[in-house]
């Protein structure tokens, strides 16, 4: 998207807040077309191919990972900013970063890793994301990590506490003075909420853990499988399912462009500063579709989240996690030669800090045979 089909409150390279090492600028592509690059080309963005979203990568080929998943939520997130002529670009690069902090095994994987860095600072998959591209991936002759722009980064710190945000510098700000966002950022977190909500209903019921029956209740659902069932009273499996969370996924993205629209037609920020002093974010559902998607994510988080065979699962993933911690805190010489140098340099809390990132960075089949290995 050219600029001048940008709005005027949408990220524009050329207000961008730059990246921490000056670069010069690429002959064929935008600062926010490069971040995107570089997240894909990045090490942590082959591992989500095998990290869990809900279901454990060996249990089928079907579900999503976290791979599919960030895809989806960029899928979604261009769509709406094509509508609302936002920098498409930002939030594709925003989408595909978004997890790349993520432990193995979800979020089993990564409550345990914050248990066992309960002193030391604790473990948070957002600030983890910002940790790969800042420091952890090793591409560049010139320093570490990615050197992405600042807008990226923004967006991939999507919640930080005060104390952490204190030692972040520029992105951690906007936390200590309560400012928002860029609305690609605000963009990218909320279709990542549209995607995991339908993908997991998808998914639960591919599982046989969910039925249509019983997603009946949720208002919804209900409406869609109504309209599919009016227009082919006949259909079943796969299809009927595919047909209702296509529908879904229709309203809730249709809902979130109105009423962002409604709402930047009311506050009419005219840059992205001005979004940035707005009270609160401007992208979002209405109040009758985030009702529904609330009802619906308290669905999932009952009858699929919980269920035994899931919790099964993240039972095994949190006893899995906490074993290599405590191995590898124990004899850090059992982690590749890097880690194990790295590891030797600081205090207690940095060994730990680099044991967790060992530990983050694993897929899940990885740190299932590191489990094996040292416990056999
Ligand atoms: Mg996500």
């Amino acid at each position: 998207m050219t600029r001048s089909e940008l709005a005027a409150f949408a990220a524009h390279e050329s207000a961008s807040r730059g990246r921490r090492y000056s670069e010069p600028a690429a002959a064929y592509r935008g600062d926010f077309q490069r971040d995107r690059d570089r997240i894909v080309h990045s090490a942590a963005f082959r591992r989500l191919m095998y990290k869990t979203q809900v279901f454990v990568n060996h249990e089928g080929d079907l579900y999503r990972t976290r791979l599919t998943h960030s895809l989806e939520v960029a899928q979604i997130a261009r769509t709406v900013a094509g509508a609302l002529s936002l920098n498409e670009s930002l939030v594709e690069a925003i989408s595909l970063a978004h997890d790349l902090g993520h432990t193995p095994f979800g979020h089993a994987g990564q409550d345990s890793l914050n248990a066992c860095m309960r002193d030391y600072g604790g473990f948070e998959h957002n600030l983890q994301s910002l940790r790969v591209v800042d420091e952890l991936e090793e591409r560049y002759a010139d320093f570490q990590g990615l050197n992405l722009t600042f807008e990226t980064r923004e967006g991939i710190l999507k919640h930080c506490s005060v104390r952490n945000a204190r030692q972040l510098g520029d992105v951690g700000e906007r936390f200590l003075r309560r400012e928002q966002p860029g609305l690609e950022a605000q963009l990218a977190n909320v279709a990542d909420a549209i995607a995991y909500n339908h993908h997991d209903v998808d998914d639960g019921i591919r599982a046989g853990l969910l039925t249509v029956e019983q997603l009946g209740d949720e208002p919804l659902f209900a409406d869609c499988l109504a309209a599919v069932r009016e227009r082919y009273p006949d259909l079943k499996g796969r299809r009927l399912v595919y047909e209702i969370i296509r529908r879904m996924i229709d309203r809730v993205v249709t809902d979130v462009i109105d009423a962002t629209r409604t709402r930047l037609d009311e506050a009419r920020p005219g840059s992205i500063d001005e979004v940035r002093r707005q009270a609160s974010v401007l992208v979002d559902f209405s109040d009758v579709m985030l009702e529904q998607h609330v009802s619906l994510k308290r669905f999932l988080m009952a009858n699929l989240y919980k269920h035994e065979k899931v919790r099964a699962m993240t039972d095994q993933a949190r006893r899995t996690v906490e074993v290599l911690f405590a191995s590898y805190f124990k004899a850090p010489v059992e982690m590749p030669e890097e880690f194990h140098r790295a590891s030797q340099a600081g205090d207690e809390a940095d060994r730990a800090r680099i044991v967790a990132d060992y530990i983050a960075g694993m897929t899940d089949r990885y740190a299932l045979r590191e489990y094996e290995r040292l416990t056999a």
